[in-house]
């Protein structure tokens, strides 16, 4: 029987395996209670019965990511590249606001949207995460901060809505009374605008936030700059978000990222304008992080100080985004490809070393245990 995974279990779904093998139900919220807090090792919960403990290892695993870097930013933000069992590594970011600590964490290996813009795109979609691998970015990351998170976001790499499933019940997981307990309301998913997905997400009627990444107000711009746009347009888009604010009764809000002579002119500002006016949503300007294999650059300050003031005049609710960890490798998607240049660098090297025998390479990069 191959082992399940007991981390990615709601606690009434292992109160079924434990009635299974006779157990009493009421240990289903102990081995929870153990698992979020970080527990990795049966033997480690000590409420629990020794013949029990034996049977939870022959059924289930239990991993924790491995912390392959750590950078820590002079304002404080944290940049974690975790490693999962399988070696794959995602990035989670800790940021510290007035308002608590938000973790920002990865929805995927890679990501298949290709935004032309982005770090997380190049080299495509790896594999989708588990529940269990998104909850132990939150978990295991405010165990090594040793700061309590009180807020989610997710930001990091990959698209959220493109591996909707394990993102719900990650929501479960999180939100659980036995849990880390943290409340949708302080929960925001960032997504590139996938209409059905969106309207599947509406059907859950959950407190968080939706957040959709425009970047541009006209389809010509969006669809050179975001490839998920192509044959889609802004219109759809905008219509599924009018829905999820309808059905949901939560104002969805917008991310758009300055970029220099690409989405920064003013009537790009204007037609921006009365999107914004029209679906009643809130803007997020943010400065475009430059990606080392991007040919694009941040607006000017001038540009984004003008942007702004147009939105603003119009009546537009618009925030500047403030920057955290621009000493670090903060845009997302960054630190992960730094650690594939250096794999492809140390493995190119190691292949030459050991004259082609690429399979030696692979366990040099430090990717796979000797
Ligand atoms: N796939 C989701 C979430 C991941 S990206 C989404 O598209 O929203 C998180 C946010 O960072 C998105 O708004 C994305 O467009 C933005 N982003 C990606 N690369 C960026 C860069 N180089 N500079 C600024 N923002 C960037």
């Amino acid at each position: 029987m191959e082992k399940q995974d007991i981390q990615s279990m709601l606690p009434q779904e292992i109160e079924a395996v434990l009635l299974d093998v006779g157990e009493k139900p009421f240990r289903a919220k102990q081995i929870f209670q153990w698992l979020n807090r970080g527990v990795t090792d049966f033997n480690e919960m000590t409420n629990l019965s020794h013949v029990l403990r034996e049977q939870l290892k022959e059924r289930f695993h239990l991993t924790a990511p491995q912390l392959l870097e750590k950078q820590v930013s002079t304002d404080g933000t944290i940049k974690y590249l975790w490693a999962m069992a399988d070696g794959e590594a995602v990035e989670t970011v800790v940021m510290a606001y007035h308002h608590g600590n938000t973790v920002c964490i990865s929805a995927q290996v890679g990501c298949r949207m290709g935004c032309g813009f982005c770090a997380s795109a190049i080299g495509g979609l790896k594999r989708n995460l588990a529940p269990s691998e998104l909850l132990a970015q939150v978990l295991f990351s405010q165990m090594e901060s040793g700061r309590p998170i009180s807020n989610i976001v997710l930001m990091g790499i990959g698209e959220p809505l493109d591996n909707l499933e394990s993102v719900l019940r990650f929501l479960e997981l999180v939100n659980h009374p036995d849990g880390m307990h943290i409340g949708m309301r302080h929960i925001t998913i960032s997504t590139c605008g996938l209409p059905e997905a969106i309207d599947k997400l509406a059907s859950y009627h959950l407190q968080l936030t939706l957040s959709v990444s425009l970047h541009a107000p006209d389809d010509e711009t969006r669809d050179r700059l975001m490839p998920a746009n192509r044959g889609m347009g802004i219109d759809r888009l905008m219509a599924a978000c009018r829905r999820y604010q309808d059905e949901t009764g939560r104002r969805v809000s917008f991310e758009y990222a300055m970029i220099h002579g690409v989405n920064d002119t003013v009537q790009q500002a204007e037609h921006l304008a009365r999107r914004m006016l029209d679906v009643g949503g809130h803007v997020n300007l943010i400065p475009l992080n430059t990606v080392a294999e991007r040919d694009l650059g941040s607006s000017t300050k001038d540009a984004i100080k003008k942007f702004e003031q147009i939105l603003r005049r119009r009546g537009v609710n618009v925030t500047l985004r403030r920057q955290l960890g621009g000493d670090i490798d903060a845009s997302c998607g960054q630190l992960r490809r730094k650690q594939e240049r250096a794999r492809e660098r140390r493995g190119y090297h190691d292949q030459l070393r050991t004259d082609g025998q690429g399979h030696c390479a692979k366990r040099q990069s430090g990717l796979l245990p000797d």
